[in-house]
C-alpha cells in the first residue's frame, strides 16, 4: 500500500510567525518519519504584512483556491506594526477561517510539566480545560456600519448575530468533545441576564442539545462569574463553550493561567471536513522579539499535535505531545518568556531528540 502523504499548507505570516512555523514544520516532518506510517508534504505561502506592502493585499485573490485541497493549514501569525490590525486580521486569518467554515475554535489549556502557573499550587491535574469558541458568527460576524463619519452625529454599530444553525452546531460539537474526555463535563458560558435576545436563545439551544447527550453533565455560567471561577476554582472546569467574543477573552486568561502565551495552541476546525482546518499558536506576531531567535515554539508544536489528531494520526500526535512534555519539564529548555535562556533552536532540537529517543 502506498504511504499516506498529507499536504500541509504552511502560512508563516509576520513577526515571529516564520520562526515558529519553520520549527513546527521540522518537528512535523520528524515525527512523520519516526512513525513511518505517513509522510507530510509542506507547501509554503509567504502571505501577510510584507506581501501586503508589495501587493496591497494580505494574500492573492485566488489564495484560498491554492490551499483548498490541502489536508491542513499550519498558520504562524498575522499582524504588522505599519498595517492596521483589522486589515491584517480580516485580510488573512478571517479570510481563511470564515469561507472555510472553520466554525469550531478549540483551545486546550493545561499546565505542562515544568511550567509554573501564576496560580499558586495549580498543576496539570487541577487545570486541564478545553475551551470551544464559536468561530463563525456572534459578536465578530462583521455585521454593522458607521455613518456620518467625523460629524457630531457619527454613529457606529457592531451587531452580534446568532443563528439557530450556528448555535446548534457549536453546542453539538462542544457536547461531543466533552463526552470524549474522561470527566464528560461541559460548562456553557453565557450572558443572558443582560443580553435578552441572542444569549437567551443560546441558553435554550444549549439545554435542547444537552438532551441529546444524557451521559454528559453540564452547567451554565455568566461570563463575568466565569473569570472568577477560572482563577478561584480551576479544578471545577473541564470542557467550556462560549461565544466568539467571550471565548476570545477567556482563552487569553486561560493561556496566562497556564504559564505563558508562548505555549498555548489552537485549532480552527471545519468538523465536517469540507475544507481544510487551520492550526496555529494563539500568540501574535510579537515584533518585539522578532529575529532574535528566542520565540517559544511550543505553542506551534502543540498546534501540530492537534493537527496530527485531526488528520487521524493519534500515535504520532501522542508521541509529539510526550516529547513536548519531556522538554518543558527540563528548565534548560525554557525560553525567556518562561524565565529561561534557551533559544528557539535549542527547544526545537530538544523536541527532535525526544521524538527520536527510544522512550518516547
Ligand atoms: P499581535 O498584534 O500580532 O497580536 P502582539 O505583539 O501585540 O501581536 P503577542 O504576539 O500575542 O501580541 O505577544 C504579546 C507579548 O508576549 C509579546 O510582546 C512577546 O514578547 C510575548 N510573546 C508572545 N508569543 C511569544 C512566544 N512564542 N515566545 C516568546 N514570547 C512571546
Amino acid at each position: 500500500m502506498a504511504m499516506k502523504t498529507y499536504a500541509i499548507a504552511a502560512i508563516p505570516g509576520d513577526g515571529i510567525g516564520p520562526e515558529v512555523v519553520d520549527a513546527g514544520v521540522e518537528v512535523l516532518e520528524a515525527v512523520a518519519k519516526r512513525d513511518g506510517g505517513f509522510a507530510v508534504r509542506v507547501d509554503r505561502f509567504d502571505w501577510g504584512g510584507d506581501y501586503y506592502k508589495k501587493h496591497g493585499r494580505m494574500m492573492p485573490e485566488n489564495g484560498r483556491d491554492l490551499i483548498r485541497k490541502h489536508d491542513a493549514i499550519l498558520f504562524g501569525s498575522a499582524g504588522h506594526p505599519d498595517i492596521p490590525d483589522h486589515i491584517t486580521l480580516w485580510g488573512l486569518r478571517l479570510a481563511i477561517c470564515q469561507p472555510f467554515d472553520q466554525y469550531a475554535n478549540v483551545r486546550p489549556t493545561r499546565v505542562l510539566p515544568g511550567i509554573t502557573s501564576p496560580l499558586r499550587a495549580v498543576n496539570g491535574h487541577e487545570l486541564d480545560w478545553v475551551i470551544v469558541r464559536e468561530n463563525s458568527e456572534g459578536e465578530y460576524a462583521g455585521v454593522g456600519g458607521r455613518v456620518h463619519r467625523g460629524s457630531p452625529l457619527e454613529a457606529a454599530t457592531d451587531v452580534a448575530m446568532f443563528t439557530r444553525a450556528g448555535v446548534e452546531r457549536i453546542m453539538r460539537f462542544a457536547f461531543r468533545l466533552a463526552r470524549s474526555r474522561p470527566r464528560k463535563f461541559l460548562t456553557v458560558v453565557t450572558k443572558s441576564n443582560a443580553q435578552r435576545h441572542a444569549m437567551v436563545m443560546w441558553d435554550e439551544i444549549a439545554a435542547q442539545i444537552a438532551a441529546e447527550f444524557p451521559d454528559v453533565k453540564w452547567d451554565k455560567m455568566l461570563v463575568d462569574a466565569m473569570t472568577m471561577r477560572m482563577v478561584m476554582r480551576p479544578q471545577t472546569l473541564d470542557t467550556i463553550v462560549a461565544t466568539n467574543l467571550h471565548a476570545d477573552i477567556l482563552s487569553d486568561l486561560a493561556a496566562a493561567l497556564a504559564g505563558s502565551l508562548g505555549i498555548a495552541p489552537t485549532a480552527n476546525l471545519n468538523p465536517e471536513r469540507a475544507f481544510p482546518s487551520m492550526f496555529e499558536p494563539i500568540h501574535g506576531s510579537a515584533f518585539d522579539i522578532m529575529g532574535k531567535g528566542i520565540a517559544n515554539p511550543i505553542g506551534t508544536f502543540w498546534s501540530s499535535v492537534m493537527m496530527l489528531e485531526h488528520l487521524g494520526e493519534p500515535k504520532a500526535a501522542a508521541r509529539l505531545m510526550r516529547g513536548i512534555e519531556m522538554v518543558t519539564a527540563d528548565r534548560r529548555f525554557h525560553t525567556p518568556d518562561l524565565g529561561g535562556v534557551a533559544r528557539t533552536a535549542d527547544v526545537t532540537t530538544a523536541v527532535l531528540d525526544a521524538i527520536h529517543g527510544a522512550n518516547v
